[in-house]
């Protein structure tokens, strides 16, 4: 069993080198979540003890990710941040579908090769999922790179009779080579037709067919020669081949959006078991979806929202991460803008909370009562995020703490042990929800760069510029210079200074603790 990395709190004094006991916290710390495989919420743990080998289906890169697609990749965000924080080290991969068939005919409209296509949407995504603190990570397998592994499984499915070559020069995978097919779903596919053919790498179809493992060269089209014949991957051996190539024949988890279930991880399974005659991934992780007025967003409805088109609306991309992160994974979300707001003002009391603590001055001592809400917090919070990752329960205790320690403040009843406790606590939500350190204002800056760049300005909210025109470091001048005008006793300064900052969208104000300021 691995050991616990959580310092103990209930001394009130963080960093006595003190660690919980493991009956009572590691309980709490250990993840529980759904497994789509197992129909049940299972312990989620590492098989070797040591890191856990997790597989992420990512984009495919023919176009900008919506916030639907984002919602899936902050939940595994959230996810991987958890087992870090609870000592677990993760080992994640995530795979970039550089080679399709949108892919193949956008670059053809657009008369240039894939490479060239995919490589402003590959470095978008990675851009947007950095503006939303998704953590990297550890490997990331673009399929255009793993050709040979695809090619080395599907001669691995021929060899073992559950792969034939069509007369076009295709391959195909022979469901009934694997009786097993359905089990992730729970689909009845026992109507299932022998021989019929699907080339689609997504279909809907409750009748299964065999689905193709690569696709023969058409004229005009990116295809590989190889032992197999000339052509190129289809969708779903992609994550096979990388998935198996990083992590071995058997891992801890696999994860993706609610739609991916059936037919891609269905497929997978079957490709992959049929090869090794080992489980594939123990443990199954879908995200469902972001809807817009009870649909799926998506591209094909058209309903759907960039993190960049909300950004130039105005929008800070950490309450974009908060909204998308605070439903539960295993609830649909339906995005609204009242959402967005919500999300915004609740990021403005977790930065102005966090603020007061760091440059408030408290006296030597403690206050029991905050002690022990701080313990209760987090307890409650470690218990949600073990409890199936559930991030609605983990942040009403942080909230609740916030509440209570602003109104002992206020009272003169906030001292340096309870600073330190609810700094600690904050710490761990942070770690995990990652909106307190504010950089809201470079991406906004960045996106209406980009906006300029691609003859987009008309899609930037006027207020925004001003918004964003003065950088922290300039607010922290301006604050400095007026509580320096205010001590001269130049009140018309400080007026001014104040009056400027309101209109640049900063808002100050003065408590005994000093002056702060946030943006409004
Ligand atoms: P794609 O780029 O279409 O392959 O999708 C990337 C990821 O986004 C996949 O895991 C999808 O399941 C997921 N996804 C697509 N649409 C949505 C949505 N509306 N809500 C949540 N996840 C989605
Ligand atoms: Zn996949």
């Amino acid at each position: 069993m691995r050991g616990c990395a959580i310092p103990l709190l209930q001394s009130g004094r963080p960093g006595t080198g003190r660690f919980c006991s493991r009956e009572l916290i590691c309980k709490l710390m250990t993840l529980r979540l759904f497994n789509t495989l197992s129909g049940q919420v299972d312990e989620l743990a590492p098989a070797d003890g040591l890191e856990l080998r997790m597989y992420a289906c990512g984009p495919t890169v023919y176009d900008y990710g919506h916030i639907g697609n984002f919602r899936t990749f902050l939940q595994v965000d959230v996810l991987r941040r958890f087992l870090g924080l609870t000592g677990v080290r993760v080992r994640h991969v995530m795979n970039i579908t550089d080679v399709d068939d949108k892919i193949i005919r956008n670059a053809a409209a657009a008369g240039i090769p894939i490479s060239e296509y995919t490589a402003k949407y590959v470095a978008a995504f990675f851009e947007d999922l950095e503006a939303l603190r998704v953590e990297r990570p550890e490997q990331i397998a673009r399929a255009t790179e793993h050709i040979n592994e695809m090619v080395q499984l599907i001669e691995r499915l021929a060899a073992a009779k559950a792969a034939y070559k069509a007369e076009d020069g295709s391959w195909y995978f022979r469901l009934k080579a694997f009786p097993e097919y359905g089990k992730l779903s729970k689909k009845d596919l026992s109507g299932m037709e022998d021989g019929a053919r699907v080339d689609l790498d997504e279909y809907e179809k409750d009748s299964a067919r065999d689905f193709a493992l690569w696709k023969a060269a058409k004229p005009g089209e990116t295809s590989w020669e190889t032992p197999i014949g000339r052509g190129r991957p289809g969708w779903h051996i992609e994550c096979s081949a990388m998935a198996m190539g990083y992590l071995g024949e058997s891992f801890d988890l696999h994860a993706g959006g609610e739609d991916l279930m059936f037919p891609h991880h269905e497929n997978e399974i079957a490709q992959s078991e049929t090869a090794t005659h080992k489980p594939f991934a123990r443990h199954w992780m879908h995200v469902r979806f972001l809807l817009v007025d009870g649909k799926k967003m998506s591209k094909s409805e058209g309903n759907f929202y960039t993190l960049r088109d909300l950004l130039l609306k105005g929008y800070k991309a950490s309450a974009i991460r908060l909204a998308l992160i605070s439903v539960p994974y295993r609830h649909q979300h339906n995005f609204t803008f009242d959402g967005l707001i919500e999300a915004t003002a609740a990021v403005d009391r977790l930065r102005t909370f966090w603020r007061r603590l760091k440059d408030g001055s408290f006296a030597e001592g403690e206050n029991p009562d905050i002690q022990t809400q701080a313990t209760k917090a987090r307890e409650e919070y470690f218990a949600a995020l073990a409890n199936d990752l559930n991030t609605a329960e983990a942040r009403a205790p942080i909230f609740d703490l916030l509440r209570a320690s602003n109104t002992a403040m206020d009272e003169g009843k906030f001292f340096a042990s309870d600073r330190d406790a609810v700094l600690q606590v904050l710490g761990d939500f942070d770690r995990v929800f990652g909106v307190i350190e504010d950089q809201d204002a470079e991406l906004t800056k960045l996106a209406i760069a980009w906006a300029e760049e691609n003859g987009r300005q008309a899609e930037i909210a006027p207020e925004l510029r001003a918004r964003i025109a003065l950088s922290d470091e300039e607010v922290e001048a301006l604050v400095a210079e007026r509580t320096q005008a205010k001590k001269m006793r130049n009140f018309a300064r400080a007026d001014a200074i104040r009056a400027e900052l309101a209109e640049k969208g900063v808002a100050i104000e003065d408590s005994k603790d000093g002056v702060r300021w946030k943006r409004k």
